[in-house]
This record gives structure tokens, sequence and C-alpha cells, in this order.
């Protein structure tokens, strides 16, 4: 296996410090990556819901290679190769209208908020505790987190920031000077938390009663991740924007904000130079391609991981797992990897599996043994470990 030799020497020297991180994945196929000492994970991680189709998929790479040897960049000066066809899938996949790409979530974000800004003649945003929706200035004033926010502060959009599942804390924070709602159906980076029944019907409810628009962020939730093309679609509520990002392209950079009929830029009003290129256009149908197959999958995965984690009392939304674990949560990670599994200490204490869309039973199998093994010893964590 390949060595990469002194890389935390020269990231120590070089790279600036924002991550904490031990090891160097070096290669990836399915749900199994490798480090670079060669050690073997079960990756349900997998680039934080980012490797939706698993890690190399024959038909993404494929893809991404036969464009990359036509055109890899041209600039939205000209109409791009599979731009067109790829928003015409994700219109229909998702009953929105009209797409927009970008090149992050973080990106898609900050269009919704000027879409919204000009679509409203408003400024203010309502968004809610313990979302979150990028690091970019914009989608950082809408994220609620303090210690990355504040240090950034004042940030543009104004954002009121209201309990997450409580529509009785929304309803007194709306009016009309606000042009849109930030919601996450299922918070991701919060570690899983799903609000509770009605919450997004009720936002939909006061957003149309004060000409608001509801912005869904579906940048973890969307793309198959719950076992529909959106989150919200397990509900009958039809947002004005959301917005897409980590599994849309199996990892090659991308983002896309989707609006409903009436909403959308005019000439001149956004655009980006990457945003929606050639390379990034075959990624995305590639891997929708091969979402379109894993989908009907999706329920018994699921199913799987909530039976074999149920003494933990799992939050599974289709691939989407969080477990409570309190504050060892980064030794339990730590325990994992070193027995062969990837997964992710999110926000408070939250375990959360993402795994590859692709994982089959038998990595669920082996990834819940894993972890049980390790939460049982939890409590011995770290002395015995
Ligand atoms: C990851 C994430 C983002 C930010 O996406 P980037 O590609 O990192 O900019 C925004 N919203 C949600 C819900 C996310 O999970």
């Amino acid at each position: 296996m390949e060595n990469q030799g002194n890389f935390r020497e020269l990231d120590a020297r070089y790279y600036m410090p924002a991550f904490g991180r031990e090891i160097m994945i070096v290669r990836g196929q399915g749900s199994r990556v490798w480090d670079s000492s060669g050690r073997e994970y079960i990756d349900c991680v997998a680039g934080i819901a980012v490797c939706s189709t698993g890690h190399c998929h024959p038909g993404v790479t494929g893809a991404i290679c036969e464009q990359a040897k036509k055109l890899i960049h041209c600039s939205n000066l000209y109409y791009v190769p599979g731009q067109a066809e790829l928003a015409e899938k994700l219109v229909l996949l998702t009953g929105m209208a009209k797409a927009f790409f970008s090149n992050s979530g973080a990106e898609a974000n900050e269009g919704a908020i000027k879409l919204a800004r000009l679509a409203t003649g408003r400024k203010k945003f309502i968004a809610f505790t313990h979302g979150f929706h990028g690091r970019t200035m914009g989608s950082l004033a809408v994220t609620h987190k303090p210690p990355i926010r504040e240090p950034f502060l004042p940030l543009e959009p104004r954002c009121t920031f209201v309990e997450y599942g409580d529509l009785d804390a929304l309803r007194p924070a709306m009016g009309n000077d606000i042009a849109g709602v930030f919601v996450e159906p299922i918070q991701g980076e919060a570690g899983v938390i799903t609000p509770p029944d009605g919450f997004l019907e009720g936002i939909r409810d006061l957003c149309d009663r004060h000409g608001a628009l509801m912005i869904v962020d579906e940048v973890q939730t969307g793309m198959g991740r719950t076992g529909k093309w959106l989150a919200i679609q397990h509900t009958d509520v039809r947002p004005d924007i959301v917005t897409l990002a980590k599994g849309i392209a199996s990892g090659f950079p991308m983002g896309a904000l989707l609006a409903r009929e009436g909403l959308e830029f005019h000439r001149g009003e956004h655009g980006s130079t990457f945003a929606g290129g050639p390379l990034a256009c075959a990624a995305a149908l590639a891997t929708i391609r091969v979402i379109e197959e894993v989908m009907p999958s999706i329920p018994a995965k699921a199913e799987l991981f909530r039976t074999s984690l149920s003494r933990f009392n799992p939050r599974v939304r289709g691939l989407m797992i969080g477990i409570s674990v309190g504050d060892k949560c980064g030794d339990v990670q730590k325990a994992c990897a070193e027995r062969g599994l990837l997964v992710n200490c999110a926000a408070d204490g939250n375990l959360r599996l993402v795994p590859p869309l692709v994982i089959t039973p038998e990595e669920i199998q082996t990834a819940c043994r894993i972890l049980t093994e390790v939460l049982t010893a939890k409590n011995k964590l770290p002395a015995t470990l």
C-alpha cells in the first residue's frame, strides 16, 4: 500500500490547523477505505454523507474519465454539456421547477439567500438552534452554533434563531419583514436530530401567512439519504427553495439550488465560474443513475441498522443514523477506527453514521457488531483502549 511518508509533519508545518485528524485515507472501493498504513475500514462516514454511491463506483469514475477526455471546463458563457439534462433530472425527481448549480452546500445556501432577498424584497431570515447551513459569511449568518458564528459577527443577513421543533417559538418570531426560513428536515451536523410531527407543515403554513419563503436545506438529507430524493418528500410540504450538495455527485464538488415555479435568477443576478461544469454534471448524472438503482434497498438496510443497534436507541432515518453517546463520543469514534470502522462524532455527543447508500447487509452487520462491542465497553473507555 502506498505510503505518504511524513504527511503528519508536513501538515503540522504547512497546513492551517483547522482540523483534528489522525489517519490518511489513500484508497476506497465501495464502502471500504484503506489508510496509508494499509489498514482497511468500513466507511460509515462516507466523506460526511458525500460518497453516496460508495468509493470509486465504476459508473461514476467512468463518467468522470470520459468527460475529462472531452472537455473539463468551458464557462457558463456557453451552454454546458450535461447541465440542462441534470437540471431536468433534479426537477423531475424533486417536484421543483428550476435548478441552479454551485460548488458546495454553503454556496447553494448563499444562492438561496440571494434569491429570497430578490424575490421578497426583504432582508431578514429565521433559522433554528443547532442548525448548520455552511461556513461562508451568508450561510454562517443562518448557522446557529455560537462558537463557529460569533467570532465573525456582525454578519449579514440578519437572522433570528428559534428553537428547532418549536412552532410556538416560531410564531411570534415571524413577521412581514422575513424573507425566508431556513430549515433542515433532519439536522445532520447536530447529530441526526428529527423534529416533532407537524413541525415542517407548521413552518410552511407560517411562511404562507407572512409571505416568507421556506428554504429547505437538504445538503445532507437529500439525494436518497433518507430513502427518498428529498427528506421533505416524506411529508406533503412543498418548499419554495431546496438546496443540495454532499451526496449529489459522489464526492465531485457540486451543489444545487432548486426553486418552485416563478422563483428564478434573471440575467446577471447570480453566477459562478466553476459551478455546473461539465465534469460535475457528468458525475452527478452518473450518481443519480446509481442512486435510482439502490434506492429500493434503503428501507431494508435502515431496518437492519435499527434492529442491530436497537439497544442503543438509534435515530434511524434511511441511512442517516444518530446515537446519543455522551461525552465519550470521541473515544468511541477512535475505538471503532481501531477495530476497522469509521464513524463520526457530530455535535453534543451524538455519534453519526452516514454510510454509502450501496453498503451491503454484510457490511452493515459487521459495522453494527463493531459498534456494539465498543459501545458495550464504553464505560471502560478510554482506559482499556
Ligand atoms: C454540510 C452542510 C452544509 C455545507 O456544505 P459545504 O459543502 O460544506 O459548504 C450546509 N448545510 C447542511 C445541512 C450540511 O450538512
